[in-house]
């Protein structure tokens, strides 16, 4: 695990690795990722198809999201810094003969020093709220895209409804995520989150919001973006 970065925190990426070899059971708990990723990549490509695309997911953890960008056509790249994970992700892409995915231990600063303007798409999901300072990931993401490429984002808001359903409900109540997955105040508002995306001169184009019922166990994509959300940006064409 690299530590080295500044806008990392490592106790963050000791607890992904720790659960890392169950990154790919769908009953884990990573079990809500892989039930919102259907959702997530239906809407990423009713925006943009992702055929033949350079694609860049930055905390991709396990790959449950480029994997399926890959199957669905693009060249993707998978960055994150927890090394257990990268190499999960790795392995279940050569046993499931995966095409065109990569992954690579890296943060996002430094793939957007090395590389800027490379991608059509970049994703990150589920990841800046994990950060101690998202909006250099948001600055980096933006580094990344080319003029007129999209940029993807989901976090979790941050009021008293969040807390209830992302926090009690979802870590003490119905035990779908380890207790500690998440912290109230590394939340972030949508206000806040698109004042990120603008200094970084990205366009907020979309918002959708994730809502889940317990008793059925599903998952779906709304207008309600209280509790989970995300955003689709684009960098303007030069
Ligand atoms: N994006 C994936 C995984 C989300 S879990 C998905 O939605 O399916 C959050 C991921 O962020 C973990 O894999 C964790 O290792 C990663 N992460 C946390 N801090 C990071 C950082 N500073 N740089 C890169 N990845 C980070």
């Amino acid at each position: 695990m690299q530590t080295s970065h500044d806008n990392v925190d490592p106790a963050e990426l000791a607890k992904f690795s720790e659960l890392a070899h169950r990154w790919w059971d769908p009953e884990s708990e990573f079990r809500p990722l892989h039930q919102i990723n259907p959702l997530r990549l239906d809407w990423i490509q009713s925006l943009v198809s992702l055929q033949g695309k350079e694609v860049v997911d930055i905390g991709c953890g396990g790959g449950i999201l480029t994997d399926a960008m890959a199957r669905s056509g693009a060249r993707a790249l998978g960055a994150d810094l927890a090394t257990k994970s990268l190499k999960v992700a790795q392995l279940h892409a050569l046993e499931a003969q995966t095409p065109n995915v990569r992954y690579q231990e890296i943060s996002a600063e430094a793939l957007a020093a090395e590389r800027p303007a490379s991608f059509d798409v970049v994703t990150c999901m589920e990841m800046l709220e994990h950060v101690p300072d998202p909006a250099s990931i948001v600055r980096a993401c933006a580094a990344l895209v080319k003029p007129g490429g999209w940029v993807f984002f989901s976090t979790l808001n941050r009021n008293a409804k969040s807390f209830l359903f992302a926090i009690v409900g979802a870590e003490y109540v119905l035990n779908l995520l380890p207790r500690g997955t998440h912290e109230y105040a590394k939340f972030i508002r949508p206000s806040e989150l698109a004042r990120d995306c603008r200094e970084a001169g990205l366009e907020w184009k979309q918002t959708r919001g994730m809502e889940y019922n317990p008793l059925t166990r599903r998952y779906w994509m709304s207008q309600d973006t209280s509790v989970n959300y995300l955003v689709a940006t684009q960098r303007p064409m030069e």
